[in-house]
């Protein structure tokens, strides 16, 4: 008997032996998989998703791979879920539940809380990936008891690389930079990237600041996941420059005020949590410095307005490849930068399963306040516009973050944003409303508020971004709850057929987006520099004329199709005589005989961001084709074949030298248009042939003895002439083609204190005055800097013209109500 029970439990344990061999088999660890030790070499995209393929396969049990798309380069976008066997087994039972939390369906704790990891958000900032391996062979590694234990109260997931394209346009670069050895010098070619970094994505776009805006595929594709889960932590893993020690949570003020004590106090929890592993090995540390909470559109602060802990880790690591010399003459390897983001991996974890009730409350928490419409003054905010297309693209945004919204047509008095007064609200047509007291209303709040308190300015990012500034459409808001229809649709009738023509309101982007397509099918288009009136009904200047003269058969049928698909209006004509105003024959009917061909600068020495935001809104947005140009070979490149060439932000080498300015000059005269943006048309009015002049900014020579600056204050001093990007509005000459559409009024983003000298000698077409600031940090020596001037000119040359605007009409391509003017800039040039 006794033998017998010996022989049993042996038999058990011998089983038990077999299957933790299997499993310590199948899974492998990173370095067996690789065949290298993570962080001795850089580790490809391709070759981390198949480790956590292979590690799902190993443990299907533990492991979930949720694949959620692709790269706009064709890469992989996945996110691994992870937990023990009895919580995955239930898997989607939590996912519904944690969402019972958000929308207040469900009351009880009692299950595991979610914790995202992001890696890898900026592809040249790459030890977070490597780290990424650790992590998950951490939490499925058999011996690791741990983590099992932290597994109970977690479901970890873990998106290896946002930025696969990034990633690998980092790596693949380096690896063929390096030789045998890597050299640890730091003025050796491998730490020194070429241009386009792999810091941002395909477009040169930085997806750390396009959480909220979804303009690219890895952002709206990723949100959509989390959308689906909404984790109570989430961390955002970063490098920074390779002579920082590690950043971590608690962030540094500004923090916006929505954020709950709780947000703040769970951050410092965890930053002490680090802390204690960072002490242990004496690494350096810091945190409460740097790293802000305001701008919404961040891997730290979007999920923060989304209830979650939301933090940034910063390891110091930028450009040091495999290994490199830093300040403190130690030699930084990538090792190390991976150990280090690994442990903070686990410390979230740990620190994050130990308090699961509380985030789960506290989370739950957010969401009933949310809901209740309690963590917002305003109440109500309701936009409203003369024609549906800005509403409908407004209306586009707020569903891509889960924001319910509707129509309002009643009456109210309210904060009004056009003149920042209380004011009795005016429906001019169309609206779009929406109430805080929804599930998402606190992220509503944040993202429509007219002015954004700010209780320190020494921000990382933008100040202003208030949706109703952004979309250029007229907002109220509301301190009472008013009650709104739900639901906005576009609606425009399918326009009836034509014989003789189309006239297309021109009022918004939709319709740039028309026009674009009408060209682009070779089709001629005209429009109307003044108003006209034809069967008692009023065109605006910039309206559209299809018609069927000099037009190939099938005019009416594709200019009808691109209308319908848009839903903009086409009102066909039978007849070119107006009632009012010039007739279809007239001079002040101009046409666009062709579309026009478009380049634009681009290479070494252009702004890789700012490239990729022109690149990115021919590519995405206007569906326009554009030739980018490498600005390093521009001595070689006939630029008479083009009829637009577009410099954007750059630090040119001798864009204002002879060389140059004689062959853009010779383009203008020959009838070009040049479109010079931001800091490149400082660069031009450098060079007096230009005509155009940088308005000085004041400034005193004499020092006041009891004045001057201290050492301590540097900072302060800073923030006088800072403005990280506030609102202001521009007052447009409506009379200018470039004003087409746009109602006469511009909100511009101003990122700096440049304006230009208004002139008799070019069209003053956008100037800003006295009262234009309407929201946002600027500093004292800004705002006097920014009293008066013109950010938006056309200078006639020749046959052609100068276009220069003094700011980023496309920022970040979610600054909707600058496309319009860009585009008018593009097309309507009155040859
Ligand atoms: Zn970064």
């Amino acid at each position: 008997m006794y033998q017998r029970i010996f022989k049993n439990v042996s038999f058990i344990l011998v089983f038990f032996l077999m299957v933790l061999m299997a499993h310590a088999q199948t899974v492998p660890s990173p370095a067996s998989y690789l065949g290298y030790q993570v962080g001795t070499r850089f580790t490809r995209h391709h070759q981390i998703v198949s480790y956590f393929n292979t590690v799902a396969q190993a443990r299907p049990d533990m492991v979930k791979i949720m694949p959620y798309g692709k790269t706009y380069e064709g890469r992989d976008l996945l996110v691994a879920a992870i937990g023990l066997p009895e919580n995955m087994a239930k898997l989607e039972q939590i996912r519904k539940h944690n969402n019972g939390y958000v929308d207040g369906s469900v009351t009880d704790l009692n299950q595991p809380a979610i914790v995202w990891l992001s890696y890898n958000v900026h592809g040249n900032e790459p030890a977070s990936s490597e780290a990424s391996l650790l992590t998950l062979f951490a939490l499925v590694d058999p011996s690791n008891t741990k983590t099992k234990e932290w597994l109970k109260n977690t479901i970890v997931m873990i998106d290896p690389c946002i930025n696969p394209d990034g990633r690998d346009r980092y790596v693949n670069w380096y690896n063929n930079a390096v030789g045998l050895q890597y050299n640890a010098d730091p003025l050796a070619r491998e730490h020194m990237e070429p241009w386009p970094a792999g810091r941002s994505n395909h477009y040169n776009f930085d997806l750390n600041r396009d959480w909220a805006w979804q303009t690219q595929v890895e952002t709206q594709q990723r949100i959509a996941l989390y959308q689906q889960w909404y984790p109570q932590v989430h961390v955002d893993y970063h490098e920074q420059g390779y002579n920082q020690p590690y950043y971590f949570a608690p962030a540094a003020e500004p923090l916006h005020e929505v954020l709950t004590p709780w947000q703040k106090d769970f951050q410092v929890q965890i930053g002490k949590n680090h802390a204690k592993y960072f002490d242990q090995n004496n690494w350096l540390f810091f945190t409460k410095e740097r790293f802000d909470l305001l701008y919404p559109s961040y891997g730290d602060t979007y999920p923060m307005y989304n209830g979650a802990i939301g933090m940034t880790y910063e390891q110091g690591g930028i450009s040091a490849g495999l290994g490199v010399q830093n300040e403190d003459a130690d030699t930084l390897t990538l090792v190390a930068r991976a150990t280090h983001h690994f442990t903070t991996s686990l410390s979230t974890i740990e620190i994050s399963a130990a308090n699961k009730e509380n985030l789960l409350k506290e989370f739950k928490k957010y969401y009933d306040n949310s809901r209740l419409g309690n963590a917002s003054p305003y109440k109500t905010f309701v936009m409203t516009a003369k024609n549906q297309h800005a509403l409908a693209a407004l209306a586009h945004l707020l569903k891509k973050n889960n924001i319910q919204y509707g129509t309002y047509n009643g009456s109210f008095k309210g904060f009004d944003y056009a003149s920042k007064k209380e004011a009795v609200f005016v429906n001019e047509g169309y609206t779009l409303a929406v109430n805080v007291a929804q599930p998402h209303g606190i992220l509503a709040r944040v993202l429509l508020e007219p002015i954004t308190q700010v209780n320190d300015s020494n921000t990382y990012d933008i100040t202003a971004w208030s949706l109703p500034y952004v979309y250029g459409v007229h907002g109220y808001a509301s301190k009472e709850a008013l009650s709104i229809q739900a639901g906005f649709e576009p609606n425009q009738s399918p326009a009836a057929p034509a014989q003789y023509g189309y006239l297309i309101p021109y009022n918004s982007f939709a319709t740039a987006k028309v026009l674009a397509a009408i060209l682009h099918k070779n089709i001629k288009v005209r429009y109307a520099e003044k108003a006209f009136t034809i069967g008692g009904r009023q065109y605006e200047a910039g309206t559209l004329i299809v018609l069927k003269t000099s037009n190939g058969e099938n005019w009416a049928a594709e200019t009808k199709a691109i209308c319908d698909a848009a839903h903009v209006e086409a009102v066909p004509v039978a007849s070119g005589w107006a009632d009012k105003g010039a007739d279809f024959g007239s001079p002040d009917v101009k046409v666009i005989a062709r579309a026009p061909k478009v380049a634009m600068l681009t290479g070494d020495q252009v702004s890789s961001l700012g490239a990729g935001e022109v690149w990115s809104f021919f590519d995405q947005q206007l569906n326009y084709p554009i030739t980018q140009l490498n600005y390093s070979n521009f001595n070689r490149i006939d630029i008479l074949k083009y009829d637009v060439i577009i410099v954007p932000e750059g630090n040119y080498k001798d864009l204002a030298g002879k060389a140059v300015t004689e062959k853009l000059q010779a383009f203008v005269k020959k009838g070009g248009v040049l479109i010079a943006l931001e800091g490149s048309v400082q660069q031009l009015a450098s060079n007096t042939e230009w005509g155009i002049k940088m308005k000085e900014i004041p400034k005193s020579d004499k020092v006041d003895i009891n004045q001057v600056s201290k050492y301590g204050n540097a900072v302060t001093d800073y923030l006088e002439s800072s403005i990280p990007g506030a609102i202001y509005k521009v007052y447009l000459d409506e009379t200018h083609p470039i004003a087409f559409g746009m109602g006469g009024l511009y909100y511009n983003l101003k990122q700096d204190m440049v304006t230009y000298e208004v002139s008799n000698d070019y069209w003053n077409a956008g100037v800003i005055k006295k009262d234009s600031h309407v929201a946002g940090f600027a500093g004292v020596k800004a705002k006097a800097a920014l009293q008066e001037g013109v950010v938006i000119g056309v200078k006639e040359i020749g046959a052609g013209k100068l276009v220069f605007m003094a700011d980023d009409p496309i920022f970040r391509n979610f600054w909707e109500n600058g496309k319009l003017i860009l585009s008018n800039a593009i097309f309507f040039n009155g040859k």
